[in-house]
């Protein structure tokens, strides 16, 4: 299969697809994740992204698809392929669609997690993340680790994402509503778009998500 999901920041995509992608037995392209790996590796890519990226606005174009593209490319992904954060605003969209018609393939469904705004704010101010594995979130108050500071599943350090903090959220949350929410009518118009609510636990997101995937699949 391939997937994209969407929704705002905080709505629990990077969780979500981490468990999904594994249920699919497909990698999980995250760009966030690859713009971090850059910027933690020091690579020219990750040292244009970073500005962008600390500030809560979109990495241009011209790096973000060639990345994305990249990645798509590899040898994990001939099969499908779960994509976090990507596409991100409309001409992404149009480039992932020029992509895959080149590939002679499609898209088989856009998985749209629905948070209402004040829960993502609460949600992003209290997370940390592990610095071995993007897939380890913790919440400070809603999902406490055992020991402050340290990731429950592989004993890695948790760290605030320099771009969780308040002002940037809200910057975030603002690009997300101006350049990414008209991709979900961009793909409505393909017929492609399930929404499903992304509260409650994490296990029971990922069941509805299942649950979703596999009636749009038909
Ligand atoms: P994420 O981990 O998906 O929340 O992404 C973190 C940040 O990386 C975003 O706020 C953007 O600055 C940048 N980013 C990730 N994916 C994209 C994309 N598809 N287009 C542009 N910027 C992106």
């Amino acid at each position: 299969m391939r997937i994209v999901l969407v929704g705002p920041p905080g709505a629990g995509k990077g969780t979500q697809a981490a468990f999904l992608a594994k249920n699919l037995s497909i990698p999980h392209i995250s760009t966030g994740d690859l713009f971090r790996a850059n910027i933690s590796q020091g690579t020219e890519l990750g040292k244009k992204a970073k500005a962008y990226m600390d500030a809560g606005d979109l990495v241009p174009d011209e790096v973000t698809i060639g990345m994305a593209k990249d990645r798509m490319e590899q040898a994990d992904a001939v099969n499908g392929f779960l994509l976090d954060g990507f596409p991100r605003n409309v001409s992404q969209a149009e480039a992932l669609d020029s992509m895959l018609q080149g590939a002679d393939m499609k898209l088989d469904a856009v998985l749209d997690l629905e948070v209402p705004e004040d829960e993502v704010v609460k949600r992003i101010a209290g997370r940390r993340i592990c610095r071995n594995d993007s897939a380890h979130v913790f919440h400070v108050s809603y999902k406490a680790p055992k020991t402050e500071g340290v990731c429950d599943a592989c004993g890695g350090e948790l760290y605030q994402r320099p771009d969780d903090t308040e002002d940037t959220v809200r910057n975030r949350l603002d690009v997300y509503h101006t350049q990414t929410e008209p991709i979900i009518d961009y793909y409505k118009a393909q017929g492609l778009v399930v929404t499903i609510s992304a509260l409650g636990e994490v296990q029971d997101v990922t069941r509805r998500a299942m649950g979703a995937l596999n009636k749009s699949e038909g």
